[in-house]
């Protein structure tokens, strides 16, 4: 399998690695080795990617940034797709319309839009992810979603096909879309509509929120972001804080003193350790206040040990 794959890759240029440590490709730092690692920089090799994987049953996932990924202590068995620099242009198609690659960061795509005098990525620009993996988790930051911007978007489905998809289909709704409910689908770009603003109006509120992450996020260790949804009632930082659990910690993973909403890796945290965590987290919320918590992050590869509050 592996000379095959290397084969594919060399056919369509694109780089192929394999054993790849998860850990190191993670903003959690967390995880086993993936078998194989393909960095994808075009359609027709996403494509063949795609389809060699379906005719040969080996197991893929696409990855962008790995900034909302909990990947598992013992790895991944199969080929992990990552889109990244290569397949990050973007392009405008009228005065307002900006299409991005899947595998553009969303900083850069809300400072292209700034440099153009457009506003409705500002509240978005500190998520440390990609496009892609944006619209497929419709990310949000204070009151602003994908949603609000997102106008259609291209991917490759399951069999290596390019489609498109309006606005309508992509159902988006809180950390939910099309791609959610298709894990085998690959967005390769998304298209936004954006308005015009003053620059001075937009500067200073992507220096606002990004004042306010500074402030309340533990961003001086690797996390996944929020590790729990928004419960139906209520904030999941403040049902956590309220029942004491700031700072609860099982072997290096802890729960942030500083935002009760994230899980933070104190060095050497394992999947196992963060789930475990977790698990007292939920079953203890769940005690106290009735409330439901569950994960945000995506498992990546199967977890050793239970995870029911997932
Ligand atoms: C410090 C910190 C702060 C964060 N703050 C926020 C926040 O305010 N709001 C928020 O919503 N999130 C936040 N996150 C979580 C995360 O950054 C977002 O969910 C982000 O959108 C994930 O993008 P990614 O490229 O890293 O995706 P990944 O983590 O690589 O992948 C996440 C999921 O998206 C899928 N995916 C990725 N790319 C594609 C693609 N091209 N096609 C199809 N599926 C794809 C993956 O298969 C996976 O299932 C934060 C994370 C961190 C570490």
């Amino acid at each position: 399998m592996k000379h095959r794959l290397q084969q594919l890759c060399d056919s369509y240029q694109m780089k192929f690695f394999t054993d790849v440590p998860l850990n190191g490709r993670t903003t959690f730092h967390i995880g086993g080795n993936a078998d194989f690692w393909i960095e994808i920089n075009s359609i027709p090799g996403l494509s063949a990617a795609v389809m060699f994987c379906q005719e040969n049953h080996l197991p893929y996932f696409i990855m962008g940034r790995g900034s909302n990924i909990l990947a598992a202590d013992n790895g991944y068995r199969g080929v992990i797709l990552h889109l990244g620099n290569e397949f990050s242009q973007m392009a405008f198609t009228d005065d307002t319309i900006l299409v991005c690659q899947s595998g553009a960061m969303l900083a850069n795509a809300a400072k292209t839009a700034a440099e153009h005098h457009l506003s409705g990525m500002e509240a978005l620009s500190g998520i440390p992810g990609t496009i892609g993996g944006a619209l497929f988790m419709n990310a949000g930051a204070y009151k602003k979603e994908m949603k609000d911007i997102a106008v259609s978007c291209t991917y490759v489905d399951g069999t290596g096909k390019e489609r498109i998809l309006s606005k309508e289909k992509l159902d988006l709704s809180y950390r939910h879309s099309f791609f959610t409910e298709h894990p085998d689908c690959i967005i390769t770009s998304v298209t936004m509509k954006l308005h015009k603003d003053t620059p001075e109006a937009i500067s200073a509120r992507m220096q606002d929120y990004s004042e306010r992450r500074r402030s309340k996020q533990p961003l001086n260790f690797p996390s996944a972001g929020s590790t729990f949804k928004r419960p139906e009632k209520g904030y999941a930082s403040k049902l956590i804080d309220e029942c004491g659990l700031k700072g609860y910690q099982v072997g290096d993973a802890q729960v942030s003193e500083k935002h009760a909403g994230f899980v933070i890796n104190l060095n050497h945290a394992t999947c196992d350790e963060v789930l475990r965590l977790c698990r007292d987290v939920h079953d203890k919320v769940l005690a106290e206040t009735g409330c439901i918590l569950e994960l945000e992050p995506v498992l990546l590869g199967s977890q050793e040990g239970e995870h029911s509050c997932s």
